[in-house]
């Protein structure tokens, strides 16, 4: 059996461009479903599938292993810089979907089998739609509110919101007032069983991720979310050290050392790899198996397209830290039309059943598809006051 192509399929999903990746072979009709979808840099990451397409081709798929180390290895530069992650992210995810197809077994079979019956599922406030969850003033508590009693409404026990304004290194009491009464009406809204999540972005520096920490620390929040940039990985754990509230990052972590060294420092009590970015579901297992040995939960970042979902959920059904999934639903209204997915869906409560579908339990409708071709994704910036350029 034989690698014979390599090919990407670009849907434009309005904030973002889901890089949908196909592994073909020389056997009729089986071939793997990846993505490689890394918003703002779709052009870059299908180059380098074309890059790294020649590594691969007339390769054995079932050398799972042997072909990750091939395209981390090989060309001289490891493989852990965003777009190349991405990249072999894409490609290792269809080459599990593809191993599932050969042995006519869900992923989660690969891997050892199910361990849980369920996945609990959380969704962005307005459920993805980039206005509500991007562009929502924080200083509008009650459109925060009324967003997160919506989520409830629609079957979530969980929600995440982005409730910290954009701060420079050093700011005064305003911006953590206005992060406090966005997060008081929502817990007022929805009440104490509803697991609220605040994502920082990684906007805040050191002192004020830890001011704002502080400060939402009586609100008893599920996870607050990357408090800082994650390549100040002892001011994270200076930061989780200081309050009760779980600390969650992982998402811009594209290597396994990147992660050993944010576990050994204590830097987060959620790990959030993103299987689009960390080198796939092979470096995203071994992630996992680190996170266990310092006793973190797995919540995997998943902001993007239906096969990222799929994977992401797939994993969860093999890894005993995994505690809940990022998922989105209201990116674009035709989500449902490009991928048949075979994971179940319980609206109440938001879970997620495991399949019994080989591989990743997905079909992508190419045809569908093709009506959203690439188009440059829409721009989001963020400035200070002053004209000078934030962190997004
Ligand atoms: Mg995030």
């Amino acid at each position: 059996m034989k690698i014979t192509a390599i090919e990407t399929l670009v849907c434009n999903a309005r904030m973002r461009n889901w890089v949908f990746v196909k592994v073909v072979t020389d056997q009729p009709g089986l071939v793997g479903w990846g993505e490689a979808t890394l918003e703002w840099h779709t052009r870059g990451v299908v180059s380098s599938i074309e890059d790294l397409a020649p590594l691969l081709i007339g390769e054995d798929p079932r050398r799972i292993e042997y072909l990750w180390q091939m395209m981390f290895r090989q060309h001289f530069w490891h493989g852990h810089g965003i777009v190349r992650s991405t990249a072999i992210s894409g490609i290792d995810i269809a080459l599990w979907d593809l191993l599932g197809k050969i042995h006519g077994v869900p992923c989660s079979q690969l891997w050892g089998g199910p361990v849980r019956d369920w996945i609990r599922t959380y969704c962005h406030l307005g459920g993805g739609k980039m206005e509500d969850f991007y562009e929502t003033s924080v200083e509008d508590a009650q459109r925060f509110a009324d967003l997160a009693v919506q989520a409830v409404e629609e079957g979530f026990t969980a929600f995440k919101c982005m409730a910290v304004p954009p701060t420079r290194p050093v700011e005064g009491l305003q911006p953590i007032r206005t992060a406090e009464r966005a997060v008081a009406a929502m817990r007022e809204a929805v009440g104490d069983a509803i697991d609220i999540m605040v994502d920082c972005h990684a906007r805040p520096s050191p002192r004020m991720g830890l001011k704002f920490a502080q400060a939402l620390e009586p609100y008893g929040l599920y996870f607050f979310e990357e408090p800082c940039w994650p390549e100040h990985v002892s001011a994270l754990a200076e930061i989780r050290n200081a309050v009760a509230t779980p600390i969650a990052t992982g998402e811009r972590i594209t290597s396994i050392e990147g992660f050993r060294d944010l576990f050994a420092a204590g830097g987060c009590d959620v790990c959030q790899f993103d299987v689009t970015h960390c080198g796939g579901l092979t470096a995203a297992r071994r992630i996992s198996a680190m996170a266990e040995a310092w006793g973190l939960g797995l919540a995997p970042h998943n902001p993007q397209g239906p096969v990222s979902t799929a994977a992401s959920l797939e994993l969860g059904f093999a890894q005993p830290g995994y505690i809940i999934c990022e998922t989105v639903h209201a990116d674009v209204p035709w989500r449902q039309d490009v991928v048949q997915e075979s994971h179940q869906r319980k609206q109440d409560g938001r879970l997620v059943l495991p399949h019994t579908a080989p591989g990743l339990g997905i079909e992508i409708n190419e045809q569908e598809v093709r009506k959203h071709p690439f188009e440059q994704e829409l721009p989001q910036r963020v400035y200070y006051p002053d004209g000078s350029i934030g962190d997004w």
